[in-house]
């Protein structure tokens, strides 16, 4: 999917923009003697963005316009070092709220429908871009924000909430919570629009079936200005992608060149009429895929394939490279254990170790089961990991982002 002349033209708009702005970025650009793009190689030559670069433009630096014309900051939810503040102009509001617009009318949702939001609200740009997108829908909206399930489920019945937000590990709390009280038939919920956290097909099968709704799976992050830059339509062929205002490239994250449409990689991202903080070629580390081809939807917006890993994720157990992925699919062939797992690594006596907790019933024999997994893996990728079973429901359900893999050997 090569960049086309209106996007060129675009991304030289944003490289003028910066340099004017002399700001982090503009000066570097400057300093690089970047004043602009002719074809798709110029392009492809541009130097990346990174979260580093983010960071040390901490806290204004990205800002491209006076302060006058900024109307709000978003805040990527740091958990280590120091957090990326992202400045909005009232230009990109707008700008988002129409995609986000754009993602809930793909999904089918219309002004009749109750929205129940249970992402959280505040510094980063979840809950209140699903309901700037709502409203510019002109849904009815449930500002819930996230936690106090109890109340949830009293207003998803008494309001006949029919869509959901949420991220899916709280989608598969709500399920649980639905089942476990015997609450199906007392629900109206038709469809989930949920984040684009890494989600496991059995998960997504799970909440799917126990709240007897559709899925929707919605793309973005904070640096780019938030989720709403993508989901999938009815079709459910990978997510369409907002082409009028990013232009998404996939790379090889080693060699950082761009790998043919069809083939994984790490999603590059340039926002093409950002006003507040314009990114080029910024580097997610999400790896996903360009789907070749039109959807039968008829949409010309390109697609991707949904969210596979991060490039970062990647850990060397006893010398193996191992993605928590490939953990994930060997998992899923074992129809007794649940969607949840959990990885942790830890460095114990001069080596590397993974213990992996998965949960099953009290129908299944826990040892039988720990040794099945533990041959499993060691099989498919070659080193042998402590395996724990533990009750289902044991292992953590959150309303934020699940941590699937801990690290302990830098702790
Ligand atoms: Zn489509």
């Amino acid at each position: 999917m090569q960049i086309n002349h209106t996007q060129l033209e675009q991304v030289n708009h944003q490289i003028e923009r910066l340099v004017k702005a002399d700001n982090f970025y503009g000066r570097k650009k400057k300093e690089a003697g970047i004043i602009g793009v002719k074809t798709v190689e110029d392009f492809q030559n541009l130097p990346f963005s990174q979260k580093q670069d983010l960071r040390d433009a901490y806290p204004l630096g990205l800002m491209a316009v006076p302060e006058s014309e900024i109307v709000r900051i978003h805040s990527s939810s740091g958990t280590t070092g120091t957090p990326v503040i992202i400045p909005y102009t009232r230009k990109d509001v707008d700008d988002w709220s129409e995609m986000f617009k754009r993602c809930y009318e793909f999904a089918g949702v219309t002004t009749e429908d109750r929205i129940q939001i249970t992402p959280a609200y505040g510094l980063w740009t979840a809950g209140i871009g699903f309901q700037l997108g709502a409203e510019k829908l002109g849904a009815m909206v449930v500002p819930m924000g996230p936690g106090n399930t109890e109340k949830q489920l009293i207003m998803m019945q008494d309001l006949k909430t029919t869509v959901l937000t949420a991220t899916s590990s709280y989608a598969l709390l709500l399920t649980e919570e639905v089942e476990k009280r015997g609450l199906k038939d007392k629900i109206f919920l038709k469809k989930g629009v949920l984040g684009s956290e890494r989600w496991s097909p059995k998960m997504r099968d799970r909440i799917r079936s126990g709240l007897g709704i559709e899925l929707y799976d919605i793309y973005g992050l904070t640096e780019i200005y938030g989720p709403g830059i993508g989901i999938n339509c009815s079709y459910d062929t990978g997510m369409h992608i907002w082409d009028d205002y990013i232009y998404l490239e996939i790379i090889d994250p080693e060699t950082g060149k761009n790998v043919p449409d069809g083939e994984y990689g790490e999603i590059v991202i340039t926002t093409l009429v950002k006003e507040g903080a314009p990114l080029i070629r910024y580097r997610t580390h999400d790896i996903s895929r360009i789907i070749p081809g039109e959807c039968p939807c008829g949409s010309k917006h390109p697609r991707i394939d949904a969210i596979n890993g991060r490039s970062d994720d990647m850990m060397i157990i006893k010398g193996v490279n191992v993605f928590p992925k490939q953990i994930e699919e060997i998992l899923a062939t074992f129809p007794e254990l649940s969607s949840e797992y959990q990885i942790r690594i830890s460095h114990l006596d001069g080596r590397d170790t993974m213990r992996i907790y998965v949960e099953t019933n009290g129908r299944v024999n826990f040892l039988d089961m720990a040794d099945m997994v533990s041959a499993a893996v060691k099989s498919r990728i070659g080193f042998t990991p402590l395996v724990k079973v533990v009750e289902v429901g044991v292992l953590p359900r959150t309303e934020k982002k699940t941590k699937r893999v801990i690290d302990e050997r830098y702790d």
